[in-house]
């Protein structure tokens, strides 16, 4: 039985009163049994919501992170320094930094390798634009992403990696994938992996993330590739969040 994972990436949004709030709602709250919760806070909230979130289930994750442990690159952070944080998860090919910030599939691979150097549980994520997916391309883009980095690594490294599926075309939308199109793209991801090892493949968590709501959480959250959420705008609110994290018992 894999492990479901709800997780919450506020990109460049919250505060530290909102750090604050879901410290106190997630200290009260009845979640569903085995249940993991994370939220990716931006780098300065870090040290409040390990405080905030102490007495709470939710765990802590990085957005992005710097492949090197330290040097002269101004504005990076290193994993060595998350970890001193108290970070367990790092986020690593967000289509917004492959878009925004242009990063390619070996700078991708390069921050995934480094948050496994540090022990921490990566994140990568892929997904197709809707240019992609309406010129068919869907399966060869999301499975080029996803085996760039996959077909580099060990097989205990492959083994620490949750795989998220965020269609760009859905991300900050309102446009949900429906469930059968996450799911079909999620099966496949799998499938590939089962090429590499399928007892790793049947292990490995994958999450859908892209305009989840408490609205479509619960269907998306029942299709049998799909073990949990990368929740970008639903995260910014206790009670939308709270609710996610409720369907998926
Ligand atoms: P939205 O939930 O706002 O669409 O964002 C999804 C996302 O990009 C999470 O990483």
């Amino acid at each position: 039985m894999r492990t479901p994972l709800i997780a919450g990436n506020w990109k460049m949004n919250g505060s530290a009163d909102l750090v604050e709030a879901f410290g106190r709602a997630f200290a009260e709250a009845e979640l569903p049994d085995g249940l993991e919760v994370a939220i990716f806070p931006p780098f300065p909230y870090l040290e409040a919501a390990r405080r905030a979130f102490a007495e709470t289930p939710i765990g802590l994750g990085a957005q992005t992170l710097n492949p090197l442990h330290s040097g002269a690159h101004t504005g990076e952070v290193s994993g060595r320094m998350l970890c001193e944080f108290g970070v367990r998860y790092a986020l690593v090919g967000h289509s917004e930094r492959r878009q925004l910030y242009r990063e390619s599939d070996e700078q991708v691979y390069d921050r995934l390798l480094a948050a496994l150097g540090v022990d921490l549980i990566p994140v990568l994520c892929v997904g197709e634009t809707l240019e992609e997916r309406d010129a068919g391309r869907t399966m060869e883009v999301v499975l080029r992403q996803v085996g760039f980095v996959m077909s580099r690594l060990e097989p205990q490294q492959r083994s620490r990696v949750v795989i998220a599926y965020e269609p760009v075309w859905a991300i900050g939308t309102g446009r949900t994938a429906t469930p059968q199109q996450a799911q079909e793209v999620m099966a496949a991801i799998r499938d590939y992996q089962a090429s590499f090892d399928a007892e790793l493949a049947s292990a490995m968590r994958l999450l859908y993330g892209g305009s989840m709501n408490a609205g479509n959480a619960g269907e998306l959250l029942s299709q049998p590739d799909i073990d949990g959420g990368l929740v970008g705008g639903a995260s910014l609110k206790v009670d939308d969040f709270l609710a996610i994290c409720q369907s998926a018992g």
